[in-house]
């Protein structure tokens, strides 16, 4: 037997409701945003990745999926969407858009990590892109429509943590010293953060390690170099925040994994997801679209993971989506089944939810198929009702039948179901 790959996994029909439930509310609340779709391709040249997310990340270092083509081109399976859709933005020339190019985008990710709960190979993300606007308040607009994704979805035990990682400038005056302060630590770090001090000191700060959050706990602190700017543009953040009722925690060590981030990032985590807390993260990222070749744009944006929000969707949630089909259609004996398969495809046709089992021979096993399959109603034709010219429609919920006319079916039906 050939199995799927490890940490890649089937969504079965139980599951597909919960995601599509999912999907629909992330796309009706980012479009309500005005945020357009973007389909961007699964994989794209490695030095994309490479250049855009930073060599010494935990992405580019060992977790991406990169392949050799036929050419010998280095191609990678997408860790991330960001770096898609900037290419995308710079390749289509959509600066010279003089509307402000708001995307979004759902569908599968890649990263060779260890699979465990929440933490798969192939993954799902749902993240949206603003670019042009280096206004605080497109920061803001990017994390309300965050927060009420996940509120609208009911997801427990959410907390917005938010941070201001100021300009490329004020690192680079704050990395000299936490390199030191670090230095100092080395014993007491895990091996990544040792080999971080040098290469990338700010991502030690958020390792997850609990000896590494203890031995940094009385590190300088990042909020300390900030330049009067960067204070300014994030205490407006904070105001707007305010201003439209999200709630937040300011949370000074919070760096992101990814290299291209400056001022506002934040990250929502979750108390009800055990060691992978985090569900959605981002930030500003004004660099990147140059750094890629593009001309200097602002741009803010964030990702949240499918699979953790599928995980945490509540079970009154999942209830409320509507069943399988409105009506089974159980046709039997050599007349019955022959009319019952034309009633099934008017029914199709008049576009009602219209299901059989073409393996039932008895009315009993068309019934026990119709229970089920959590239809609603039952359409019973028998030889005998179609020599009267009349199907029976039972409420599989109430057991109330009433008549129905086979010659005109779906007049006789619609208003049925719609009443009910
Ligand atoms: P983590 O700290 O959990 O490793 P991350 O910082 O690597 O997350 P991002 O790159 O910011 O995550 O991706 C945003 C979201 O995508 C995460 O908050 C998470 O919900 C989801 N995600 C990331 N990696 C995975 C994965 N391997 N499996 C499932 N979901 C993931
Ligand atoms: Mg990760």
């Amino acid at each position: 037997m050939i199995k799927g790959i490890k940490g890649v996994k089937d969504l079965l029909p139980e599951k597909t409701p919960r995601w599509r439930l999912i999907e629909e509310t992330a796309r009706k609340w980012a479009t309500g945003y005005g945020f357009q779709e973007i389909r961007i391709p699964i994989f794209e040249v490695t030095t994309l990745f490479a250049r855009s997310i930073g060599a010494s990340t935990d992405i580019v270092e060992k977790e991406m999926y990169t392949f050799q083509d036929r050419d010998g081109t280095s191609l990678t399976l997408r860790p991330e969407g960001t770096a898609g859709a900037v290419r995308a933005y710079i390749e289509h020339n959509r600066a010279a858009d003089p509307v402000p190019q708001k995307y979004f985008y759902l569908g599968p990710m890649f990263r060779h990590e260890r699979p465990q709960a929440g933490r798969l190979r192939q993954f799902h993300q749902f993240g949206v892109e603003s670019f042009g606007m280096a206004d605080p308040r497109a920061d803001v607009e990017v994390i309300a429509l965050l927060w009420h994704v996940l509120s609208d979805l009911a997801l427990p035990g959410l907390t917005l943590e938010i941070n201001n990682l100021g300009y490329a400038s004020d690192r680079e005056a704050y990395r000299p010293q936490l390199m030191e302060y670090l230095r100092r630590q080395a014993g007491a770090l895990c091996g990544n953060c040792r080999r971080r001090i040098d290469a990338n000191p700010l991502r030690v700060l958020d390792c997850k390690v609990p000896d590494c959050r203890t031995a940094t706990e009385a590190a300088p602190r990042l909020a300390d170099s900030l330049s009067e700017k960067a204070r300014t543009f994030f205490a407006e953040v904070l105001a707007d925040l305010d201003a439209i009722g999200i709630p937040y925690c300011l949370n000074h060590r919070l760096m992101r994994g990814l290299d291209y981030y400056g001022l506002t990032t934040f990250e929502v985590i979750t108390t009800n997801l055990g060691a992978q807390n985090a569900v959605g993260a981002g930030g500003r990222y004004d660099g990147l679209v140059a750094t890629l070749g593009g001309p200097p744009t602002p741009a803010v944006g964030f990702a949240v993971g499918l699979e953790r929000m599928a995980m945490m969707l509540p079970e009154t949630a999942v209830a409320s989506i509507p069943r399988v089909a409105a009506v089974y259609v159980a046709g039997f004996g050599e007349r019955g089944s022959a009319v019952g398969f034309s009633a099934l495809e008017e029914l199709r046709v008049a576009g009602v939810q219209a299901v059989s089992d073409f393996r039932s021979g008895t009315l009993k096993a068309h019934l026990r198929q119709a229970d089920r399959l959590g239809c609603r109603f039952a359409l019973i034709v028998g030889d005998d009702e179609v020599a009267k010219g009349t199907g029976v429609l039972r409420n599989m919920e109430t057991k109330v039948q009433c008549d129905v006319v086979l010659s005109s079916l779906s007049l006789h039906i619609l208003p049925i179901l719609r009443g009910s």
